[in-house]
C-alpha cells in the first residue's frame, strides 16, 4: 500500500509545482465589505440589490454575485453567452424562458440557463428572492439586456419564443 501511495503523492505535488503561480494568494473577500449596489433601472423592474460581486482572474472566466428582489422585483429580458447558473437562497421567485412557462423557484433550487436562451428571473408578486448567479464572461461580457418584462408577461402571459 505505502508502495503505491508514494509515487501518487509525488505527482500530485508536481502537477501542483508546475500550475501554480509563486505570487498567487488565497483572496477572502469578507462579507459587509463591499457595498450593495442597487439593480439598475434600465435593467430591472423594481428594487433589486446585488452584493457579493466576484470574479475570478484570468485565465478564469467566472463571476456573479448574490441578486435579491423584493415582491414584483425582475431583471429584463437577457441572455449570457456561455450560459448562467443560478441558486436561490431565500424566497420565492420565478424564472421563464422565451417561449415556456413561468417556473417557480425555492430556496435549494439550482437553475441552469443555457448559453443565449432568452430568460429573465425575478420574485414573485407577494415574496421576495435572493439567488447567486454565476455566469462565465465570453470577450469580458456576462450579459446581454433587452426589453423590460411587461406586467402581463410577468403575470404569466405566454411569450413567443425568441421574441
Ligand atoms: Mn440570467
Amino acid at each position: 500500500m505505502k508502495n503505491l501511495i508514494a509515487p501518487l503523492t509525488a505527482l500530485s505535488l508536481m502537477a501542483t509545482e508546475a500550475c501554480a503561480q509563486p505570487d498567487q494568494q488565497i483572496r477572502v473577500s469578507n462579507v459587509g465589505t463591499q457595498r450593495a449596489i442597487q439593480g439598475a433601472a434600465e435593467n430591472f423592474t423594481g428594487a433589486v440589490r446585488v452584493e457579493g460581486l466576484f470574479k475570478g482572474d484570468a485565465p478564469a472566466r467566472i463571476g456573479g454575485g448574490t441578486v435579491t428582489f423584493e415582491p414584483g422585483a425582475r431583471t429584463a429580458w437577457h441572455t449570457h453567452p456561455l450560459g448562467q447558473t443560478l441558486i436561490v437562497t431565500a424566497g420565492v421567485g420565478y424564472v421563464q424562458q422565451a417561449g415556456g412557462v413561468r417556473q417557480e423557484i425555492r430556496p435549494g433550487d439550482t437553475v441552469w440557463i443555457p448559453a443565449h436562451v432568452r430568460h429573465w428571473h425575478g420574485a414573485t408578486a407577494t415574496h421576495g428572492m435572493t439567488h447567486i448567479a454565476i455566469a462565465e464572461a465570453e470577450d469580458g461580457k456576462a450579459v446581454t439586456w433587452a426589453e423590460h418584462v411587461t406586467d402581463a408577461e410577468y403575470a404569466g402571459a405566454s411569450t413567443p419564443a425568441g421574441q
